[in-house]
């Protein structure tokens, strides 16, 4: 069970409500956001009785039974989108959403002229790994510091929002300080530590699906940035690791609509490390538009060949146009049933 308390709810009546839930015989969690109070109830005890005693009580505003083991980020707690508000974007919304850039961020020339043309058309977000999880201790590990600081200038130039990835819970206050919204990587989804600190960061998580991980797995990887005191997550499929060679990962696609029956949060798709090959790239994205994914993380590359990481997965500029180009059309449908669905809803 799950109890939101009203904005501005005051101290005796939080403390009431606590108290009333334990006299059920049940722990609380409470978990203190910057807006409100939200208090999340474990054990077992008869649910209905206190379910109605406290929905009654003064400062509570809603209390929800969840069965499912995600509570915060379950659409029984929220049955309406999350919308995540970055750089005046509401991913969520009713805006697709493309981010764009290169895997590592390598130059000030190369990441300028990556975010101007990107920008030009029509991305929303510049990516750009300055830390970068490698498989081997000798490939390029990222510029770190100094790629952060190229970002920031792209962003100065372009005015494009930032995302790039913070692996460890050590960088999360510096990237925090230069990045929009933190990337969590696929090796990461599991790193309890580093979910724990970016509950209290205070910046819009877009947390990758592990190359071995359920949905579900996800959805709690989600859980521990909600119940930490974040609510603001976007999720991500990159595809998982399957007997499948033919592609780099195995793209589920279906976990996009799986997801978005299960969770309020918003869903992107990458159909860069899904597949590994730059030639897949466009007719994934359109998979990923036409499934109603939110939006989608694409790599693109001044020069692909010369790339230090994912160079076979990388659009070039001129690819990158031609695929914003082609998706419009499925964009507009995307609108179109985003709308209805909007006024379904109400
Ligand atoms: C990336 O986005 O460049 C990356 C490393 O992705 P993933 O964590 O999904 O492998
Ligand atoms: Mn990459």
């Amino acid at each position: 069970m799950v109890i939101s308390m009203r904005l501005h709810a005051t101290r005796p009546e939080i403390d009431g409500v606590c108290e009333r839930v334990q006299d059920f015989g049940y722990r609380v969690h409470s978990i203190v956001g910057e807006e409100r109070v939200v208090i999340g109830i474990v054990g077992t005890g008869d649910v209905t009785a206190c379910l109605e005693s406290v929905e009654a009580m003064p400062g509570v505003e809603k209390a929800v039974r969840i069965s499912a083991p995600y509570k915060f980020v379950s659409k029984e707690f929220k049955p309406e989108k999350s919308l995540i508000r970055v750089n005046g974007l509401d991913i969520g919304g009713d805006e697709f959403i493309m981010m764009a850039g290169p895997c590592s961020v390598e130059s000030e020339k190369q990441i300028m002229e990556t975010a101007e043309a990107v920008a030009k058309a029509g991305a929303q977000i510049l990516r750009g790994g300055a830390f970068k999880p490698r498989t081997s201790p000798y490939d390029f590990q990222g510029m770190e510091l100094e790629g952060l600081k190229l970002l920031r200038k792209a962003k100065e130039a372009t005015g494009l929002a930032i995302i790039t990835e913070v692996m460890s819970d050590r960088d999360v206050e510096l990237v925090a300080d230069y990045a929009d919204i933190l990337q969590i990587g696929a090796r990461n989804m599991q790193n309890f530590s580093l979910l724990k600190t970016l509950g209290k960061c205070g910046r819009p998580v877009l947390l990758k699906r592990g190359m071995s991980s359920t949905v579900k797995e996800l959805l709690m990887s989600a859980e521990y940035v909600t119940a930490h005191g974040n609510p603001n997550v976007i999720l991500c499929e990159r595809g998982i690791r399957t007997f499948e060679t033919v592609t780099r990962n195995t793209c589920d696609i279906a976990a996009v609509a799986a997801l978005n029956e299960l969770t309020h949060l918003p869903v992107i798709l990458d159909p860069s490390h899904a597949t590994g090959k730059r030639s897949l790239v466009p007719p994934l994205s359109r998979a990923g538009v036409a499934i109603g994914a939110d939006g989608l993380i694409v790599e693109v590359h001044p020069c692909p060949s010369k790339a230090v990481s994912d160079g076979a997965q990388s659009l070039d500029i001129p690819q990158f146009e031609a695929m914003m180009i082609e998706l419009k059309p499925y964009i507009q449908l995307w609108k179109t049933a985003r709308m209805t669905e909007a006024v379904a809803a109400v």
